[in-house]
């Protein structure tokens, strides 16, 4: 799940400047078990927009944010409302954005600033757990992530700062690497703890990735080509 953060009224209202019109999308999935783009909160952002003089002429909630298709056919729903807008304000990540992007034309604009990719412990409690690197490692390391889960990535530790648990750069943070061998050890893994880790090959993933069924672009670094 991409875990966002409402980004502040006044910045949006401040990127509306000269524009009155406006239409406010939002998600159904990740932004709305997020609290930062469902129903409620595309309704909250209506009447703030509204209360700043703005003219929200539709507002709607794609089941999937980030399903072009699905933008699309939500947008063609509202069609009126498209053709005269402005601008729209998005309340999903930025892939969601990006979808009603590639849907219109207009002024886009995020309501909300994306920052990781998390797990759900509980409601609206969220830890990032994999930063999605292309080439999954943590078979080595007790199925917990160094790259993600240690404040400095290391892929051989602890580092020096460990202190009774916790992480040197957070001390309200447990250090992912003693967390690592302890799990090991419950697995009987011992040869695992002991074992130095070269460094991970990083070029196995490029920015943008694709991955289609006809085309697969992710690893084209690795593989010296598309
Ligand atoms: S090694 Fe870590 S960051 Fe990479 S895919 Fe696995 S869990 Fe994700
Ligand atoms: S204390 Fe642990 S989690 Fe923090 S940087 Fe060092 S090894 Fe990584």
């Amino acid at each position: 799940m991409i875990i966002s953060k409402k980004k502040p009224a006044e910045e949006i209202i401040q990127a509306l400047e000269g524009e009155t019109k406006v239409i406010v999308v939002g998600c159904g999935e990740c932004a709305t078990v997020t609290q930062t783009g469902g129903e409620k909160e595309v309704a909250e952002m209506k009447a703030i927009l509204e209360e700043a003089g703005k003219k929200v002429l539709a507002t709607d909630v794609v089941h999937t944010g980030c399903a072009e298709l699905d933008v699309k056919r939500v947008l063609r729903q509202h069609k009126e409302a498209v053709k005269d807008t402005e601008a729209f304000v998005v309340l999903s990540c930025g892939a969601g954005t990006q979808a009603v992007r590639a849907a219109t034309d207009k002024h886009v604009i995020p309501g909300t600033d994306p920052l990781f990719l998390g797990n759900i412990r509980r409601s609206m409690d969220f830890i990032e757990k994999c930063s999605h690197c292309g080439a999954c490692v943590i078979d080595e390391y007790g199925a917990i992530c160094p790259v993600t889960r240690c404040a400095k990535g290391l892929l051989n530790g602890p580092c020096g700062g460990t202190d009774h648990g916790k992480c040197e750069v957070d001390p309200e943070m447990d250090c992912a690497w003693v967390l690592i061998h302890e799990q090991l050890k419950k697995e009987g893994r011992e040869d695992k703890r002991t074992r130095i880790h070269g460094p991970k090959e990083w070029n196995v993933i490029r920015r943008p990735g694709e991955l289609a069924e006809a085309r697969e672009k992710v690893g084209a670094a690795k593989s010296g080509g598309e």
